[in-house]
């Protein structure tokens, strides 16, 4: 298969071999650049996210649920900021061009870009270890898209879906064993919330995703906004086999495992009624998990009131480099 070949196959399998979808793009596909109408009265939202065997997904992953979750990482980054997904990119490096291989990855990518909304409107194709990134490009409302820095004093901290069964999916299967369906959800075919996000625009006053874990990104809220919370670790949702496991173990999954691709976001206290609506709409729990405070600092605790200690701070690829930029 030719690199020109492959191409094509992404383009149709993922757009749709009509090409119709691509009524998104003044010019897509074929030539040296993308060509994107932007309306009016829209900002540009841009993210990019890159899946590295080894580092973000196991060697014996199936292409089709890579497709999916390279595709998903980036529209859940999407759905953090509120905006509405249009067009994206991938940068894809390949050790062999393996149609079979190719076609499952198109289709997973495909089946999450068309629910979405998406339109693959370029990328690049290279020979060497498996990796792929994926650039998205969202449209939203000017000034309407949800940051980190507006959490305030007295502000409830929300979390949608249920937390911890992707880390514990990975743990199983490094193991060497057998996560069963909802792990393997969870894990491998994440939904990224983005009915959510476009909800929480005019709700939320901060929003992040926690693909890092709770802990680690609710931490970038509190630093952004200069703020600190209270959540209470018992209140954390989670599909009924986590209650199975000990309750240390169940915890520092929740908070710490990471891989979640929920949304956190922070609601004024007076709006808490709106939150039930929502989630019936959006069909997906929302959970109220503590207070923003004015302490700096966050705190966890457990039902009995007695303080939590999360054992990590999120995946960092470079850990104990403490030269970087603002490191400290
Ligand atoms: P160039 O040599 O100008 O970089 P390429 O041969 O890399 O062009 O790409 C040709 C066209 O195919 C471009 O429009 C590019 O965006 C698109 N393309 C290349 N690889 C991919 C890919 N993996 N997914 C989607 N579009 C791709
Ligand atoms: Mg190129």
């Amino acid at each position: 298969m030719s690199e020109f070949d492959l191409i094509r196959q992404l383009h149709e399998r993922i757009n749709g071999a009509d090409g119709s979808d691509l009524s998104a793009c003044v010019v897509g596909i074929g030539d040296d650049c993308a060509v994107l109408e932007i309306p009016q009265d829209r900002q540009v939202v841009v993210t990019t996210d890159t899946l590295v065997e080894g580092v973000h997904f196991l060697k014996t992953s199936d292409a089709q649920s890579l497709g999916h979750k390279a595709l998903a990482v980036n529209l859940s980054d999407l759905a953090s900021m509120g905006a509405q997904p249009a067009w994206f990119f991938l940068a894809l490096t390949l050790p062999a061009p393996d149609l079979s291989w190719l076609e499952s990855f198109a289709q997973g990518m495909g089946d999450l870009a068309r629910s979405a909304g998406i339109v693959l409107a370029g990328g690049d194709t290279t020979s060497g270890p498996l990796s792929i990134t994926v650039t998205a490009i969202g449209l939203i409302e000017p000034g309407m898209a949800l940051t980190r820095d507006g959490a305030r004093n007295g502000e409830l901290v929300v979390v949608s879906g249920q937390l911890g069964e992707a880390a514990h999916a990975l743990e199983i299967l490094k193991a060497g064993g057998e996560p069963g369906p909802a792990g393997r959800v969870a894990l491998e075919r994440p939904e990224p919330r983005l009915q959510l996000g476009r909800q929480l625009r005019g709700l939320a006053t901060s929003c992040i995703d926690i693909s890092d874990g709770l802990v680690a990104d609710l931490g970038h809220i509190l630093e952004a906004s200069a703020a600190g919370a209270e959540i209470d670790v018992d209140l954390l949702p989670g599909f009924a086999i986590l209650a199975r496991l000990p309750e240390e173990q169940r915890r520092q999954l929740q908070t710490s495992g990471g891989d979640d691709y929920e949304l956190c976001f922070t609601i004024p206290g007076n709006r808490r009624e709106e939150l039930g609506r929502m989630a019936e709409e959006c069909a997906c729990p929302l959970t109220v998990i503590g207070r923003i405070n004015d302490s700096g600092k966050l705190v966890c605790t457990m039902a009995d009131g007695t303080a939590f200690v999360p054992r990590g701070r999120g995946y960092d690829h470079f850990p104990g480099d403490t030269n970087r930029a603002g490191g400290r």
